[in-house]
């Protein structure tokens, strides 16, 4: 057992995608040595939520019960490793203060405290079961209704209609997009764009571009509406819908950096860490905080990607730990450290609309493949079976 005196602590904050593969890299690399790594994983939720199956979850009670998983498992029973669930309210050059006030020091920082998205995508709330409890709402009210209004052609709209329309193809479903292109990112094929059109319109789900609906009270707080609605567009065209849902939008809150400043300069800004757009952290290619040898961020709240997704998270996250330990031998050599990037990420993009069906945009192979290869890559189990393997759990 290795005395706590000397022991490296490295704290991830936040235990989701990128936060739980910067974990799994550093265990991996403390099986292999590095014995005095400590990690201290501070997370404010009780229980890891899996956003890729929320909206399986939505309209299916079974599948529900699996996209919350207990961190009981994710460390060795034994190690020195811990969980505290808490939230940073405040981070410094050595430590982090939570919003209990309690102080946690640390020899590194992994910021992975990624972003928000309308209820029934992703939760505010710290409480998994109360999270829980607005998907089952939501579901029997979506059994209840006739019809359907998704609003936003993003990812996520694209997805909730498309699940939506799978499992109740009895009911009107209509896609609202205000632009005239669904799933419209930078980097991602035209291919896929339009693919995705043509893939709803194929699934009868009524895609509405180029309308930008405002319905009272339906915010990003306030995402899900139960009332009936008829809606006019320009145009002229009504649409009718007794449950609406706001999918719109990420929001990243980093407002916990405000008090990060280097020990030698108290007079340093810190609003210049974030951008003001978007709220990520400025980092740089080995994923430091830019100024801060011993910080890290990635994942949605990071500016590393362009389009932030979990697949990006899994791919880029694991470098923080080869970097982490690159610095600690160095330390010990009294070296330089060679750090690494994590290079290049692939635009793939996967959008399940159904466990049967989906548009596939591989960028090195080709896309809009068929809903078979949709159904074997992601559509089938939404990856829960892959996020729960990450988490030791069954
Ligand atoms: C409906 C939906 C479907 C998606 N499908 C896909 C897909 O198929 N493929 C894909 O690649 N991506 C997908 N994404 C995107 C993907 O979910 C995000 O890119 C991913 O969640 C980012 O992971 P992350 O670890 O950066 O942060 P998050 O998953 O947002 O997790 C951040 C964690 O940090 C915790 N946290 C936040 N602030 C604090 C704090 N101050 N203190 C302590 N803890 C804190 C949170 O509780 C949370 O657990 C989807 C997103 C949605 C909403």
């Amino acid at each position: 057992m290795v005395q706590t005196t000397e022991l490296v602590k490295v704290i991830v904050v936040g235990g989701s995608y990128a936060g739980v593969a910067t974990i799994q890299a550093l265990l991996s690399s403390i099986k292999s040595g590095h014995k005095n790594i400590q990690i201290i994983l501070i997370e404010k939720r009780d229980a890891r939520h899996h956003p890729i199956g929320a909206f399986r979850a939505l309209v299916d009670a079974e599948y529900a019960k699996r996209v919350w998983i207990p961190y009981t498992n994710l460390f060795p029973k034994d190690s020195h490793h811990k969980i505290i669930q808490d939230t940073v309210t405040q981070v410094h050059h050595d430590h982090v203060v939570l919003a209990s006030g309690q102080t946690v020091y640390f020899e590194y920082l992994a910021l992975c405290t990624g972003s928000s998205n309308p209820a029934p995508a992703k939760f505010t709330l710290d409480s998994s079961e109360e999270s829980m409890a607005i998907t089952n709402k939501a579901r029997e009210d979506l059994k209840k209704s006739k019809s359907a209004v998704v609003v936003g052609g993003g990812a996520s709209g694209v997805e909730l209609a498309g699940e939506i329309k799978n499992a109740f193809p009895e009911k009107k479903v209509t896609l609202i997009h205000s632009s005239q292109t669904l799933v419209d990112y930078p980097g991602y094929s035209p291919v896929l764009k339009s693919g995705a059109l043509t893939h709803l319109r194929d699934l009868g789900i009524d895609v509405v571009l180029g309308f930008q609906a405002e319905i009272e009270g339906l915010n990003f707080q306030n995402s899900i509406q139960v009332a009936p609605r008829i809606i006019v567009t320009p145009s002229g065209k009504t649409i009718e819908s007794d449950i609406q849902f706001l999918s719109v939008g990420i929001r990243v809150d980093t407002s916990y950096i405000s008090t990060l400043k280097p020990s030698t300069n108290p007079s340093f800004d810190s609003s210049t860490l974030v951008h003001s757009d978007t709220r990520q952290i400025k980092v740089q290619k080995t994923l430091q905080v830019i100024g801060f040898d011993n910080i890290f961020a990635a994942g949605d709240c990071a500016d590393y990607s362009k389009v932030p997704t979990a697949a990006a998270s899994g791919v880029i996250a694991p470098t923080i730990a080869k970097n982490i330990l690159a610095l600690e031998d160095a330390k010990r050599k009294k070296k330089t450290a060679k750090l690494s990037n994590p290079g290049w990420y692939p635009s793939v993009m996967l959008l399940a609309t159904g466990p049967e069906t989906g548009v596939t945009a591989l960028p090195l192979i080709g896309n809009r493949f068929s809903n078979s290869l949709s159904k074997a890559l992601k559509s089938k189990d939404l990856m829960i079976g892959m996020t729960n393997a990450s988490m030791n759990w069954k």
